[in-house]
């Protein structure tokens, strides 16, 4: 009877296959996805697509149009765009995980949340703060900012007890009976009567009840 033999991860091989999950992070686009253009109609009630089938599949719960994406999740990380407009809803009303779908991690402190510092970080009130980025696990939490550029530069990691979803972040387009022009880059909250004239690329959760656990990390 040949022997069986069996080699075993060391830990050098455990962080590499970690570090390369967190390289390919579950919200962000991969080369090869983008949003698709679609035909749209404004009304005095909103704007919606052109094509009923495509509107229905597109309209979440509260009757919020989202985005329209193309291509598939096999390309390398693009780290230049937003996060993916389906995965990041998913991460973000599900409660998963950015870095891996898996669910986020939890103490008594709260769910983990790690976010890039601001530009007048050291006068940064974090509680309240409105966020389009998932929580994390306790592995992505600490992997991730080696490989992501954004939270390279300098990140804080909190612990949050309180997390509603309050809006989503998209393109406004103008109520047709005033006119203006087109903001690809609005917030919009729930109640705000704006809502059905934006086109949702990223859902936005308001952080409560925080706890600071460390910032300022500048990874080499
Ligand atoms: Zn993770």
């Amino acid at each position: 009877m040949p022997l069986l033999t069996q080699s075993w991860p060391t830990p050098t091989d455990r962080l590499v296959a970690l570090r390369q999950r967190v390289r390919a992070p579950f919200v962000l686009p991969r080369k090869g996805e983008s949003l698709a253009a679609a035909s749209l109609v404004a009304t005095a009630h909103g704007v919606a697509y052109a094509d009923p089938a495509q509107d229905a599949a597109h309209r979440d719960i509260d009757g919020v149009l989202w985005a329209v994406c193309t291509g598939s999740a096999t390309g390398g990380t693009d780290y230049a765009s937003e996060l993916h407009p389906e995965r990041q809803r998913i991460a973000m009303e599900r409660l998963l995980c950015a870095g891996c779908k898996k669910p986020a991690a939890r103490d008594e402190r709260g769910m983990a949340w790690g976010l890039p510092l601001l530009d007048d970080a050291a006068d940064t009130v974090w509680d309240r703060v409105q966020t389009a980025i998932p929580p994390m696990c306790e592995v992505c939490a600490v992997l991730t900012p080696q490989v992501c550029p954004q939270l390279r530069e300098g990140h804080v990691e909190l612990r949050v007890r309180e997390a509603e979803l309050v809006g989503v972040r998209g393109t406004l387009y103008p109520r047709s009976s005033q006119g203006g022009t087109v903001d690809p880059d609005a917030l919009l909250l729930y109640d705000d009567p704006d809502l059905p004239f934006v086109i949702a690329r990223q859902s936005v959760r308001e952080l409560r009840r925080i706890t600071v656990v460390a910032r300022g990390v500048a990874c080499s």
